[in-house]
């Protein structure tokens, strides 16, 4: 719907009813705004020459000044359940959609510009981030991509040269920050809250959660649209035995479930990699199974079942790495209740979509912690077995992973020989806990003996899904550091190494290195959600 007024200037923070968007410029005040770096492979998506970042107005192009022609900017309107609680609107307070992008191979590529000013959707807000952040976000977007993640992208990021005052968590003394804007890419950024403020407002508002719907299929599940999930499909609820689901008569319980698929997906492939969001609000709840909202986010070094990179989920440790599964499906009940409130999806259906979520997740995070060990099936045991012993040493969980690989399916090694190849992660481990990974590593060995699968085939297989090189948030800091003084060379060097995170990279092994001691300062492992 169109709004009166100019839209670059009317920003003032309102409830948005009975409306999707609203048509925003992008508003960052600038002074000299520079490219800190770009992802090549996004430029290609986008079909753009690597010229272009040279051009001396690219980060004018980038930063919002200088409109980009062609394009109709708009930030969208979403809600969301933060921290369980529902929170009514929030929306793109920072995030202006300048346009979509579409390739020579018809593929849509939404572009996003972070911080760049205020919406309606600012709330308190000022609309704008820190380079802190948006080197965060920068930085994990393509790193996730290359580890194999579902993710919204980064094209770029630019510094807008004016400074911006975020309170610091740990000292709670306002602090001026560099800001700086990142555009983000993606086929779309509809969240389950875009479709859970509509059904949160008046009754006429659920044929709004229709229309995006309807939306969301036409576009990103086409062939939901043509129905081409053929199969009916019966399943247990419990008390109603092979109750029948059939996904070809309502699309949009295809959808539901689909989405419930791949977000269960999703976040077993966190739980693979050793992935904390941080903050999985329903709001940051990609409908297409993305990971979206870079915030407060960390990679694990030690094994830690209850980490949370995030201050603010402390003391309840809601979002922490080993809740992640029970939160997605929290997540996508909210989403189905929506569903059926609109009248989309009835009841034997949401709870279809749920049960999905649950099977998909096993299956997924079983298949990918076997594969992770090299072995040819799921051995329960040996899995909990080997969490449990690493929570207890608080073993790093990506470097033990990739020294596993160097262990020989050989009975014959003695017992003092065989925890050498995991030296570099079983620090300072009394007798004790010593033969208790020997007997962990004695069983593993007989699974590897057991799967006749050849030493070196096997390391390959499993260099190949254990990363030598994750974005730690210690990582992170030190190109921030450095960007901070002006030296944007660290972060498009640590953007170079997390690009091939599979590769030995000779010559880049610092950054697999395990934290610093100066990485548990606060503000490097622990982060607030100010950005
Ligand atoms: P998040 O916790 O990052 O998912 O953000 C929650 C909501 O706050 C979203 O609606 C954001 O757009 C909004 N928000 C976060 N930071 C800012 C900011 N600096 N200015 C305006 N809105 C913001
Ligand atoms: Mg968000
Ligand atoms: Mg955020």
């Amino acid at each position: 719907r169109e709004l009166p007024g100019d839209p670059r200037t009317d920003t003032f923070p309102r409830e948005v009813l009975h409306a999707c968007f609203t048509k925003v410029s992008p508003s960052a005040q600038v002074d000299d705004p520079q490219l800190v770096a770009w992802s090549a492979s996004v430029a290609e998506l986008l079909e753009l020459d690597p010229q272009e970042f040279e051009r001396p107005d690219f980060p004018l192009l980038f930063s919002g000044p200088s409109p980009l022609v062609g394009l109709s900017p708009y930030a969208q309107c979403y809600g969301g359940h933060q921290f369980g609680m529902w929170a009514g609107q929030l929306g793109d307070g920072r995030a202006i959609t300048l346009g979509e992008v579409l390739n020579s191979k018809s593929e849509r590529w939404e572009l996003q510009l972070k911080g760049a000013g205020k919406t309606p959707y600012s709330r308190f807000a000022d609309g704008l981030a820190v380079l802190r952040s948006s080197i965060r976000e920068f930085l994990c977007s393509e790193a996730m991509h290359s580890l194999g993640i579902p993710t919204t992208r980064a094209l770029c990021l630019v510094t807008t040269g004016k400074y911006v005052t975020r309170d610091m968590f740990y000292d709670g003394n306002p602090k001026e920050e560099p800001g700086a804007i990142v555009c983000r890419v993606a086929p779309s950024f509809l969240r389950f809250g875009s479709y859970q403020i509509h059904a949160s407002r008046e009754k006429e508002d659920l044929a709004i959660v229709r229309t995006l719907a309807d939306y969301a299929i036409r576009h990103h599940f086409p062939h939901i649209e043509n129905m081409s999930r053929s199969e009916s499909l019966s399943f247990n609820t419990g008390n109603e035995e092979h109750s029948v689901v059939d996904l070809t008569s309502n699309k949009y319980a295809a959808w539901a479930v689909e989405v419930a698929e791949r977000t269960a997906s999703l976040v077993a492939r966190w739980q693979g990699v050793g992935f904390t969001h941080g903050v999985l609000n329903t709001d940051n709840m990609s409908i297409l199974g993305l990971t979206i909202d870079y915030g407060p986010f960390g990679f694990l070094d030690a094994f830690d079942p209850s980490y949370t990179p995030n201050t603010t989920d402390l003391p309840g440790r809601r979002y922490c790495f080993a809740n992640q599964p029970d939160i997605g499906l929290w997540n996508i009940m909210q989403l189905t209740r929506t569903l059926s409130s609109a009248e989309l999806i009835n009841d034997k259906e949401a709870n279809y979509a749920m049960e999905r979520y649950g099977t998909k997740f096993m299956d997924d995070y079983q298949a990918i912690m076997t594969k992770k060990l090299g072995l040819p099936k799921y051995v329960k045991q040996l899995i909990s077995k080997l969490l449990n012993n690493m929570a207890v040493d608080k073993v790093d969980y990506t470097n033990f992973f990739r020294l596993l690989s160097n262990i020989k399916a050989d009975p014959s090694i003695p017992d003092e020989e065989l925890l050498n190849p995991l030296k570099a992660v079983l620090l300072d481990i009394g007798q004790e806990r010593k033969e208790a990974w020997i007997s962990w590593v004695r069983i593993y060995i007989e699974e590897l003996s057991a799967s006749g699968i050849p030493d070196e085939e096997r390391k390959a297989s499993m260099n190949a899904v254990n990363p030598k090189y994750v974005l730690r948030n210690y990582l992170c800091q030190s190109a921030i550091d450095a960007a901070e003084q002006g030296d944007f060379g660290e972060v498009q060097r640590v953007l170079k190494v997390m690009e091939r995170p599979f590769d030995e990279q000779p010559g880049m092994e610092k950054y697999a290195r395990l934290p610093p001691a100066w990485a548990y300062r606060p503000g490097v492992c622990m982060l607030s959600c100010s950005s």
